[in-house]
């Protein structure tokens, strides 16, 4: 795979800092470990354990479910990964470093996960803040209803 210089530049940074995090918090830094990281990050939107292992699979990576699982709570406890719980579906991940601040539609239908950005929402956590005195450290906001394409679906059934 070709990346571009601002991607390779990324890959090295994320790198950097969960080595870092692997070392202070003593646990071993394995290839494994940077293998998945890797992934993560040449990858776009969200995305569930089970998705993530066999995208892996089918590029030859030898990594099991457990260090999966495992390798991504280290890298959500360093902030490099978030973690999202949409309704009762599965946890989604996605990465976090440098990533546009946004905000989730879901569809309860196909369970497609859309982004959005909207600066408003930004005031509104701000200034709800600023009253509160409150220090926001995570937003968690989703829409759910049915995305287009199941709203077509819905109206021909
Ligand atoms: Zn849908
Ligand atoms: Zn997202």
């Amino acid at each position: 795979m070709d990346l571009s210089k601002s991607d390779k530049e990324l890959l090295e940074t994320v790198k950097n800092i969960f080595s870092a995090y692997l070392q202070n918090n003593g646990h071993r830094r394995t290839p494994e470990r940077y293998t998945i990281l890797r992934e993560i990050y040449l990858t776009d939107g969200h995305f569930d354990v089970e998705s993530l292992y066999i995208r892996m699979k089918n590029n030859k990576y030898r990594v099991s479910r457990a260090t999966i699982y495992n390798t991504i709570e280290l890298l959500v406890k360093c902030n490099l990964v978030q973690r999202h719980q949409f309704g009762k579906n599965v946890a989604q991940f996605e990465k976090s470093y440098k990533y546009k601040q946004h905000d989730h539609l879901v569809c309860s239908t196909c369970g497609r996960v859309y982004e959005f950005c909207d600066p408003r929402l930004l005031a509104i956590q701000e200034s709800v803040s600023g009253l509160f005195n409150f220090k926001v450290t995570k937003r968690s906001l989703a829409f759910y209803g049915d995305c287009q394409a199941c709203s077509a679906k819905n109206e021909e059934a």
